[in-house]
């Protein structure tokens, strides 16, 4: 399968005359749920199911093109700070294309199964003594004095990849969804859904979803109004106090005619749970988009009835397998105790 930079071409602004660096990302399935939708009485409900791509988020669509454009103009090292998904991309992309990878994660704040992705890629894994935003700074501040290129969603080439997103859901539905819900971490996504929107509507006419950004209660500055100094909450992909794409974000939501709240962690420990036994398994941060839904049908601020949503699953649960501990029954392997047991 060709990747998205191959299929999407004509519609990114990416510099040409190299090969793409890619491992077929994009493409991702997008699955009907039609008990949830029910439940949130919506006519439709899909998941955009990010975490098929190839290092298991939608990273990979923004790795791509930025990894493509370090190349092209001769880059040899890449830098980023991470929350986990970002470093497992980068150091996968940078494999792929022969470069250096250096990763930056807040000291304890990286789900296992982000790290291992890291270190097995090859990168340099340096934990910082802060805040994401923390690391984010110094990422920041070294590519601007030495020659290692950004790959955070400050790159306007991981918009440009990740903005594809949006045609792929277009392409499946025939058309915009009416709401399309995410959430929000660092605010590159969410900024480059609105891109891939407007470019659609702009070259080939037709609506425009209503955006509906959600934030975890504990480290939802945009909800606030101010940077979080130290952001809390489960959700580690969007642990992220002040966010680089903030004010590109409260603006495609307000153009959208949407917007961008918060839900405490337990609605996105519930909205994990029921995506799971749904059949999909998606990492915490994935499941506020359907947190965000239920919270505003609940209050009473959003009816969805005859609507089309689509929410966005951004990362599968793979890397980030920390669920409360189940217990588990140990038997004497023999049938008696199997039959016993399950009661059959
Ligand atoms: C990066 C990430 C987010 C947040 O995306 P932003 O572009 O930072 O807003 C959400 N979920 C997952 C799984 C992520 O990896």
């Amino acid at each position: 399968m060709p990747g998205i930079i191959e299929r999407f071409r004509p519609y990114l602004d990416l510099p040409l005359g190299v090969d793409p660096i890619t491992l077929s990302e994009g493409n991702t399935p997008l699955i009907s749920m039609p008990r949830l939708a029910s439940d949130l009485g919506a006519a439709e409900l899909h998941i955009k199911f990010e975490g098929s791509n190839p290092t298991g988020s939608f990273k990979d669509r923004g790795m791509t093109t930025a990894i493509t454009e370090a190349v092209s103009r001769g880059a040899s090292a890449v830098i980023c700070a991470s929350t986990g998904n970002t470093a497992a991309s980068a150091a996968a992309y940078a494999a792929r294309a022969g470069l250096r990878c250096v990763v930056l994660l807040p000291h304890g704040g990286v789900a296992s199964g982000k790290l291992a992705a890291a270190y097995t890629h090859g990168a340099e894994v340096v934990e910082v003594e802060g805040s994401f935003d923390q690391a984010l700074g110094l990422a920041r501040r070294l590519s601007e004095r030495a020659p290692i290129g950004l790959v955070n969603s400050l790159n306007p080439y991981r918009l440009e990849g990740q903005k594809t997103a949006a045609f792929e859901i277009t392409e499946a539905l025939g058309g915009a969804p009416d709401w399309l819900a995410l959430p929000v971490g660092n605010a590159g996504n969410i900024s480059a859904y609105w891109m891939g929107y407007r470019q659609l509507a702009d070259l080939e006419g037709g609506d425009l979803p209503h955006f509906l950004g959600v934030q975890a209660r504990g480290s939802a500055p945009l909800v606030e109004g101010h940077v979080i100094e130290h952001p809390e909450t489960v959700a580690s992909a969007i642990r992220i106090g002040n966010p680089a794409r903030g004010e590109q974000a409260l603006t495609a939501a307000e153009e959208s005619g949407g917007r961008i709240i918060a839900v405490p962690d337990r609605a996105i420990l519930e909205a994990q749970r029921d995506l799971a036994h749904e059949g999909l398994w998606v990492e915490p941060a994935s499941a506020a988009g359907l947190a965000g839904l239920r919270s505003e049908v609940e209050a009473g601020r959003l009816n969805l009835s005859g609507q089309r949503v689509v929410c966005v699953c951004t990362g599968h649960g793979l890397k980030d397998p920390q669920v409360p501990a189940e217990p588990t029954t140990l038997i004497p392997p023999n049938l008696q105790a199997l039959e016993d047991l399950l009661k059959l």
